[in-house]
């Protein structure tokens, strides 16, 4: 390949979307028939025609530069596909199964919006308007696709996915209206806790934020993957250092009045 000038990279930038494209035509039907969820189903069948049509956009620029488009692999594409196809032939839970095709789905996306968003910057340096419009369409059309699958992802997938996983998802996001405390309730305490900390504590700064580091610090390596155990953990690690803390804080002051 010579890159000698920013139309040979334009070129060659362009030929790299042209096949990816072309795999991602062959991987989305797969994709969709994969999925258990209707939403994401319809939404791989969407972007199945909307990306027949950004093969044709770039087949379009292609006859206005007179170039002939190889027929290659793209390189970074081989690694993204065989996740995908990775999740497609795993066996497990429906929800979680979907989570993980909507993870890769949106890796692939963030390539095409890089790649496009580069190439673009390239046609309007060049003066390619027409091509430069045909691009920016095809650019929107990936962003609203990773829109829109964070949206699925976010407000149902994931929250289904979390469930089969015998978490409740208030573990998750403290919104929950259920018993236990939350992570966010574990977050608020612990910055209480370091607050108070330093607080109580003022002449041994260095020994309370220690305490409250190896607090953490253990919680992590006890964490036995079970969000609920993580917070009763929290709860009580958060008010032992605070304790500590304070009995540190109170020997000091006992020390320095004489006692
Ligand atoms: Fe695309
Ligand atoms: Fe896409």
């Amino acid at each position: 390949m010579k890159l000698e000038t920013l139309r040979n990279l334009y070129v060659s930038q362009l030929q790299d979307i042209y096949n990816t494209e072309k795999q991602i035509v062959a991987s989305l039907p797969k994709l969709a028939r994969s999925a258990s969820n209707s939403k994401l189903k319809s939404g791989f069948e969407k972007h199945l025609s909307e990306t027949k049509n950004q093969v044709k956009r770039l087949e379009q620029i292609f006859q206005s530069l007179g170039v002939q488009p190889r027929e290659e692999t793209s390189k970074p594409m081989i690694g993204l596909a065989a996740e995908g196809q990775e999740i497609i032939d795993a066996k497990g839970d429906a929800d979680v199964l979907d989570a993980a095709l909507i993870s890769a789905a949106q890796k692939i996306e963030h390539y095409e919006i890089a790649s496009y968003g580069t190439i673009l910057a390239y046609a309007k340096l060049l003066g390619d308007k027409e091509s430069a419009k045909l691009l920016k369409a095809s650019l929107e059309e990936e962003r609203a696709t990773d829109k829109r699958l964070t949206l699925l992802a976010e407000s149902l997938v994931n929250r289904k996915a979390v469930r089969a996983s015998g978490f409740s998802e208030s573990d998750y996001t403290g919104r929950g209206s259920g018993g236990g405390l939350s992570l966010t309730t574990i977050l608020l305490g612990a910055a209480a806790g370091a607050a108070a900390g330093i607080l109580l504590a003022p002449s041994t700064g260095q020994e309370s934020r220690r305490k409250l580091v190896e607090g953490a610090t253990a919680l992590w390596d006890q964490w036995g993957g079970k969000a609920s155990k993580l917070a009763e953990a929290a709860s009580s690690t958060v008010k032992q250092t605070v304790d500590e803390v304070a009995q540190d804080a109170a020997n000091q002051a006992g020390e320095r009045a004489g006692l």
